[in-house]
């Protein structure tokens, strides 16, 4: 028999041995001999226990792992020794096992020596042969594995650099915060995070080497672990500090009390980094960028509170760094919707779910119709009609502006031709659509053109193209050339929005442009009526006026864009604007709204729609 075998070896030792209780609880010359003394004498700790769960028997190991002469433990009640008694599941099976009912219980417990260091015991009970002959309980000393396990342990739970727990750890925390076990236990059932990125820390890598970079992460990280004590001493609970990887960081707050707390934990963690470093004689700073998260733990995933998390610090950078930023579900609602408009824009062309509204663009002097703007719409089946601004932006980003743009130009050009056809007998009115800069870097804006006017038979000074002061400045090469091709066809180019970049007419004047549109920041300002003798114009109105003057002079017409009252239209007649565009005389309408204008006998500000 071999008295060091783990398991069930022993009991089936015993067995074969027929060691039984009188046996061992018989004077120590009783039968057999050399089984008591293989008993006593073994490495692994046994004892032997009755029915009613009193020590019979127990060897020298068994002593020495509790810290106590083994004679000194018969009589001693074994659940107590081996704390059986603390959980319900051992104790439950403890006692089917000493009643015969369960042939093992293996568990491991951790016991305190009297030496006051502890000892994790594996403790193994099988019945011994025979009815009702109580227990052999066998114990492993397995303290040196859990160490080397928690040793282990430690090190995949920390970062090495600034020994904080790492994103292992944080996540592990996080998901066990978020049980639903955990939150509904007690405390507030809210929970906060406070994810941090330090602004430029590449360049403190790039600059001073991954030695000092990492010196800085340990400084941060002391900080930052300061900042969690103090918060946690003014609260009773501590906010886990983890280093997220790179230059990231999270403060995660169980039991949150609300977005106050987050907020003041952020503030004091800015607060904390404003200082400047001290690294092996070398003064560095740095400041950080918070996204703030602050929730009720139902409902939330860990996934979930990372991607707002990961949102907010993206606004708190984007919005100028060395800043905290609150997570704000409406922002968060329409970068969604973007993202999700950027993905369908493509296929939405293909779709045709675009459609065109045109707004008029009326003579000042006389109030004739004399063409449209094309304005494109995006008839979205989830989101309903979105105006340009949603989503020119995102198709100038991925570029399907060339495709978007080409629709537009044809089917405006169909559309001005259609209204020409239409009513042969009203002068025809020309057709002004926009063009982004992309269209004239990326795409043959001059063939696209050419093929438009051709296929649907539009002559060339019934098409206007609106490029912005910023596409056409400091053209060379390539986009002046197309402009110059363009403006050699016979189509019209005007500058759009003018005014709100270089406003730099000398320029302007010597490419082939031939209207400006005066951006409605500057009609906005004309609101009054008639002027007063006695009253100086104001600054802006002079502006205006000298800018027309000048616009005419170099021979380019002036549109002036949003006017809305008839006050701002009398104005802009008397410093001698050209055509006006706004509310005051339509909105943007469907083509067969401008049909029904063409039809009606001379245009008026009147009849041109309602504002
Ligand atoms: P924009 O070219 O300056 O067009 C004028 C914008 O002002 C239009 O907005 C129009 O609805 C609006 N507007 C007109 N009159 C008034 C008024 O009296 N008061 C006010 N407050 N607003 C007025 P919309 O349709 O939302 O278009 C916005 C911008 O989107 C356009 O500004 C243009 O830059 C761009 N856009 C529109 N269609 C296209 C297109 O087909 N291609 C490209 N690349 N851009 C387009
Ligand atoms: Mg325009
Ligand atoms: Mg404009």
């Amino acid at each position: 028999m071999s008295g060091t075998s783990e398991g069930p070896t022993p009991a089936a030792d015993l067995n074969r041995a027929v060691i039984t209780h009188s046996d061992l609880d018989a004077p120590p010359c009783a039968e057999p001999l050399p089984y008591r003394s293989v008993f006593a004498a073994a490495p692994l700790a046994m004892a032997v226990v009755d029915p009613e769960g009193l020590v019979v028997s127990a060897n020298a190991t068994f002593g020495a792992l509790l810290g106590t002469p083994a004679e000194k433990l018969a009589g001693s009640v074994a659940a107590d020794l081996m704390e059986l008694t603390s959980d319900a599941r051992s104790w439950h099976s403890y006692r089917e096992v000493l009643g015969g009912r369960q042939a093992r219980l293996r568990c491991t417990r951790r016991l305190k020596h009297p030496e006051g260091h502890s000892v994790w015991a594996q403790v193994t009970v099988v019945p011994l042969p025979g009815e009702g002959r109580g227990v052999l309980l066998s114990v492993s000393d397995i303290t040196t594995r859990r160490e080397l396990q928690a040793r282990l342990r430690h090190l995949q739970m920390h970062d090495p650099v600034t020994r904080l727990p790492n994103r292992t750890l944080f996540f592990e925390r996080l998901t066990a915060a978020l049980d639903a076990e955990s939150y509904e236990r007690g405390g507030t059932g809210r929970i906060g995070l406070c994810y941090l990125g330090l602004d430029g820390f590449k360049a403190v890598n790039d600059t001073h080497g991954h030695r000092i970079g990492d010196r800085l992460l340990t400084a941060v990280a002391d900080r930052l672990t300061r900042c969690a004590d103090e918060a946690g001493y003014a609260r009773a609970n501590t906010p886990l500090v983890a280093r997220l990887g790179g230059d990231e960081f999270a403060l995660l707050v169980e039991h949150s009390t609300g977005t106050e707390q987050l907020a003041d934990l952020a503030e004091s963690v800015l607060t904390a980094l404003q200082g400047p470093f001290d690294l092996s004689g070398r003064r560095l700073s740095v400041s950080a960028s918070i996204g703030v998260v602050e929730r009720h733990a139902a409902g939330t995933t860990p996934t979930a509170l990372m991607q707002a998390a990961d949102t907010t610090l993206y606004w708190a950078k984007a919005d100028g760094k060395s800043r905290w930023t609150l997570f704000d579900p409406e922002r968060n609602a329409h970068r969604i919707t973007r993202q999700a408009l950027a993905s369908t824009l493509r296929p939405a062309i293909e779709r045709d779910e675009f459609t065109l509204e045109y707004q008029p663009l009326v003579g000042m002097a006389d109030g004739t119709l004399s063409g449209v703007e094309a304005l494109v719409r995006w008839n979205h089946p989830q989101f309903g009609t979105l105006t340009p601004n949603r989503f020119i932006g995102l198709a100038e980003e991925d570029g399907s502006i060339v495709q978007l743009g080409r629709w537009v130009l044809r089917t405006a050009c169909r559309q001005a031709r259609r209204w020409q056809l239409d009513h042969p007998d009203e002068p025809p009115i020309f057709v002004s659509v926009n063009v982004a800069v992309r269209q004239v870097w990326d795409s043959d804006l001059v063939t696209d053109v050419a093929e438009s006017l051709a296929d649907t038979g539009l002559a060339p000074h019934l098409l206007q193209l609106e490029l912005t002061e910023s596409a056409v400045m400091g053209s060379a090469g390539r986009p002046l050339q197309a402009l110059q091709a363009l403006s050699d066809m016979g189509v019209r180019i005007a500058i759009d929005d003018f005014g709100t970049g270089y406003s730099n007419l000398a320029y302007l004047s010597r490419l082939p442009v031939n209207v400006l549109k005066l951006d409605g920041s500057f009609v906005r300002g004309f609101q009054y009526e008639e002027r007063d003798a006695d009253r100086p114009s104001p600054a802006d109105e002079v502006i205006v006026e000298a800018m027309i003057q000048l616009a005419h002079r170099l021979g380019l017409t002036v549109t002036a864009e949003c006017v809305e009252t008839s006050a701002q239209a009398s104005r802009l007649r008397g410093i001698g604007c050209d055509t006006g565009q706004g509310w005051l005389y339509s909105r943007p309408v469907p083509p067969d709204r401008i049909s029904e204008l063409l039809g009606s006998p001379g245009v008026r500000t009147d009849v041109a729609g309602t504002p």
